[in-house]
């Protein structure tokens, strides 16, 4: 059983009036949340767990039109958010600051056609897909914009047997977002660049909701067009290797905004989910001399340094094999995920 979200936009333009007072309470609780943990560490020096807070804020959510469950989930949530970075306390939340968020258990949201009712109120929604799987946990969320979405969190059966047939390594770049060890690779947009003009103008006319606008319209093509080649890749493959290359280093670079069109984050989570609905397996590789080892003799003889990334096709000098550059890296990849060796070759 895997865990899927469905996002579906609320349609009716009054909803969001409703929304955001329900977004205001929930700040208020937040933000009592934060203010009782810091005078508790202030007094007692202890931290206050989600229970102690749950009977802190327990009776109050008739006032604030809340439900309850609504209540303690922020309270969860405000523990959950603050025991990894160990603070002593949070930001504090506000509608100018923060985007508004109401989470709600499954009993409490119901979905009938296209609309969904919480707390005795009733939403029409964009159903784009039907809901497929039991309905968890859900929420309600805004965006930069101030549209609202409902967030269903539901939980549905995976394919019993692998769809797919093939091994298949994936070496992450810039030109090509995706090279496939089977020679298949994938182009991304240049989004950024494309928008690039529209975006300064808009920019320096001072128009905000224009830039949000185009901003969310980038987001929103990037996240498509990943959906659409992890889903065709997962669908070819029961195992699938993806090299561990992180784009915290390159994205501070001049290469930046290559860096996040190529959106390896998104790539790499898609690729996981995904196998793992397919009854396929995704796990990393070590992308670690995946350039410049050659995939069938293991000799590192391959173009290396500043100078040699203009390569695209190598021989190698010892068994005189031609290589192609990305393809050549993601064999490599696809060979160190596997934990087996390639003909008597160990695995790097
Ligand atoms: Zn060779």
């Amino acid at each position: 059983m895997s865990t899927l979200t469905y996002r579906y936009r609320l349609k009716d333009a009054t909803s969001g009036t409703h929304l955001r007072q329900r977004a205001g309470a929930i700040n208020d609780v937040w933000n009592y949340c934060n203010a009782v943990s810091l005078l508790a560490l202030r007094r007692a020096k202890t931290f206050l767990t989600a229970y102690a807070l749950h009977k802190l804020t327990a009776g109050t959510s008739k006032d604030l039109r809340l439900s309850a469950d609504t209540m303690q989930q922020v309270c969860t949530e405000y523990v959950t958010r603050r025991t990894p970075c160990k603070k002593s306390k949070l930001k504090w939340r506000s509608r100018t600051r923060s985007l508004g968020w109401i989470p709600c258990k499954a009993a409490y949201i119901r979905l009938h056609g296209d609309t969904v009712t919480y707390c005795g109120h009733r939403f029409r929604l964009w159903l784009s897909r039907p809901i497929a799987g039991v309905v968890k946990t859900g929420s309600f969320s805004q965006d930069a914009q101030g549209r609202w979405d409902v967030n269903v969190q539901c939980e549905g059966a995976d394919a019993a047997e692998p769809v797919g047939t093939l091994d298949l390594g994936m070496d992450l770049g810039l030109t090509y977002q995706l090279t496939c060890s089977d020679g298949v690779q994938y182009a991304r947009a240049n989004l950024t660049r494309k928008h690039a003009a529209a975006l300064a103008m808009a920019q320096r006319a001072h128009k905000k909701q224009r830039v949000k606008a185009m901003y969310a319209r980038i987001a929103h093509v990037r996240q498509d067009g990943a959906h659409q080649v992890m889903t065709a890749i997962a669908r070819r493959a029961k195992l699938i290797v993806i090299g561990d290359v992180s784009s915290t280093k390159l994205a501070k670079t001049s290469l930046t905004t290559s860096t996040y069109d190529a959106s390896w984050g998104i790539v790499r989570h898609q690729l996981h989910y995904k196998a793992i609905r397919l009854a396929g397996v995704c796990v990393d590789g070590n992308e670690k001399f995946s350039t410049v080892t050659g995939s069938d003799c293991g000799a590192r003889s391959g173009p290396s340094g500043l100078g040699g990334l203009e390569v695209r096709k190598w021989c190698c000098a010892v068994c005189g094999v031609s290589h192609e550059r990305d393809v050549n890296a993601a064999r490599n990849i696809l060979r160190t995920g596997r934990g087996t060796p390639i003909k008597g070759i160990p695995v790097l």
